[in-house]
């Protein structure tokens, strides 16, 4: 069992229970973003598909995991950088690259944004920049 994962339950004062530490696991070791079938898979036989639903809805809720859209729309999840998310803000003011090749989804969390000005009357409510291209790895 992680020390880190039940660090992150305990300060966003969350019970510590064996799914939601195996799902923070999952992402801290993972680099990518991740669908909810692919956590599904690797989960299979220690929590089922309900309890990934509510959990994945919880992180995303306090500020833990934040959505990746992808261009076929396909939601994937990526850990939220706990320094700028939190229950009542998430900020994700970076890219995201998905690479054509592997179709790995990534945050990239130092390529710098201007922030856009909406015309009046427009409140932006979630951004997603997303990259199209080929990734480090398929290069
Ligand atoms: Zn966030
Ligand atoms: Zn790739
Ligand atoms: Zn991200």
């Amino acid at each position: 069992m992680s020390t880190e994962a039940i660090d992150i339950l305990n300060d966003y004062k969350l019970r510590r229970t064996n799914g939601r530490i195996s799902i923070i696991n999952i992402f801290m070791d993972s680099k990518i973003a991740l669908s909810e079938n692919i956590i599904e898979e690797k989960l299979t036989g220690l929590c089922d598909r309900a309890t990934i639903y509510r959990t994945l809805k919880t992180f995303i809720e306090k500020g833990i995991l934040h959505r990746v859209i992808d261009e076929n729309s396909i939601v994937k999840y990526a850990m939220c950088n706990t320094d700028h998310c939190s229950s009542t803000h998430h900020s994700h003011d970076h890219v995201h690259f998905k690479c054509q090749v592997c179709g790995n989804t990534e945050c990239m969390d130092d390529l710098q944004i201007t922030p856009m000005q909406l015309p009046n009357g427009y409140t932006a409510k979630e951004t997603n920049y997303l990259i199209l291209g080929t990734c480090k790895n398929c290069n």
